[in-house]
């Protein structure tokens, strides 16, 4: 099959924390699905720990640590490794080499531009010093992605920037020394809620670096206190009094996790999620109920998660192995682009017999 037919996934986390449930609505629920249909050629799970360095360069030993959370994150989620690669990404220096090729083909004004990685500059602060890595990661997942040709990558919302940035260079790449690069497309969650799942704040996205999120490895009794203690609508004081469902955090989560089904095992006076909203919607529904309601549908997909991490967290001599023959899989794979890069480029100064032989004869016929 020509490379560029092959039907390949690319995607990853950074390890700054364990893997909470937006990323499980956001990314790995659909990772899993994919893996297990059995279409794709290759799907490659990426930690992100060179990219978790852009903003925790003093912090190395979190990044540390967060690497094999986020692997048994993965493992107890049901990724597969005999179906699926987990690679580390520092462990693959041909990244590195890839970004800096790359950087060549992007203007500070355009890494300047990403609204993500603006509304991200904002968030983290920096005191006004924006590490260079920082401002760059794009360009640096943009060779993460190439690397192996991956024409798919499933993730959340706010990577849809990262992957017009990744389209942008790989077609300057393209046009500029050959066909080469892939063009990928980012595969967003089907349902709406699922694409920025909200904090337990109910204000900015979930997400590690603010502290707002409920963990795949929470225990179900900290699951429990984290949803009793969610932000609904502020407004809505008595049991007796309407609410509001937009921006109501407890209502997204039953978006992103509800299914009718529920309803008949947990909450039989409704059919759909769409009459227990009318019913908060009119008021005399009240907080407490639905929170409870809430907690049995999380807990159906959290708690299979947590046993699998427990019997996974018994064996992490295993767990290393794996990431190990991993990264050494996911290299070679990233190598033979590497050089298919410098051949495009015309920096195969020794690989390419044809060259000297140019330059025997320039000066020959002096
Ligand atoms: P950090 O705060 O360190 O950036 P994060 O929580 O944003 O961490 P990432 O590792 O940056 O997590 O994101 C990994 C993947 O999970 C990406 O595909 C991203 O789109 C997805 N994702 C992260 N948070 C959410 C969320 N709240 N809703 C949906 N998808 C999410
Ligand atoms: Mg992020």
């Amino acid at each position: 099959m020509a490379e560029a037919e092959k039907k390949v996934i690319l995607t990853g986390d950074r390890p700054t924390g364990r893997l909470h449930i937006g990323h499980y609505v956001g990314s790995l629920q659909d990772r899993v699905k994919l893996q297990n249909s059995g279409s794709f050629d290759d799907v490659l799970i990426m930690i992100a720990d060179a990219q978790a360095l852009t903003d925790n360069a003093d912090n190395p030993d979190k990044v540390r640590e967060s690497v094999i959370e986020v692997a048994l994150d993965y493992l107890a989620c049901g990724i597969d490794p005999t179906k699926s690669t987990i690679f580390i990404q520092s462990q693959i220096p041909e990244l590195f080499e890839l970004t800096a090729y790359y950087m060549d083909l992007v203007s500070l004004a355009r890494a300047e531009r990403n609204p993500t990685v603006k509304a991200e500059i904002k968030q983290r602060g920096f005191n006004g010093e924006v590490p260079m890595g920082f401002l760059a990661y794009p360009i640096s997942q943009t060779a993460d992605i190439t690397a192996f040709k991956a024409n798919t990558v499933p993730a959340g919302e706010d990577q849809e920037p990262m992957l017009e940035q990744a389209r942008e260079i790989v077609r300057k790449f393209n046009t500029t020394y050959g066909d080469v690069l892939v063009e990928p497309e980012v595969l967003l969650p089907s349902r709406e809620a699922c694409k920025r799942l909200p904090g337990t704040d109910g204000k900015a996205k979930m997400s590690k670096s603010i502290g707002n999120c409920i963990y795949l490895s929470d225990s179900a009794e900290t699951v429990a206190k984290k949803i009793r203690g969610m932000y609904t609508d502020p407004t809505h004081l008595q049991v007796k009094d309407p609410g509001k469902i937009e921006g109501n955090t407890v209502f997204t989560y039953l978006d992103a996790f509800c299914d009718d089904r529920f309803f008949a095992e947990y909450l039989p006076e409704y059919a759909n999620l769409e009459e227990m909203k009318d019913h908060y919607r009119r008021g005399g529904l009240g907080d407490v109920k639905c929170k409870k309601f809430l907690n049995r549908v999380l807990e159906e997909t959290l708690e299979p998660i947590r046993t699998r991490r427990h019997t996974y967290e018994q064996d992490i001599p295993g767990v290393y192995d794996m990431l190990a023959a991993g990264s050494a899989y996911a290299e070679s794979i990233a190598a033979h682009t590497l050089s298919e890069v410098k051949d495009a480029m015309r920096i195969n100064y020794f690989d390419d017999a044809s060259l000297m032989h140019e330059q025997i004869d320039r000066y020959a016929d002096r």
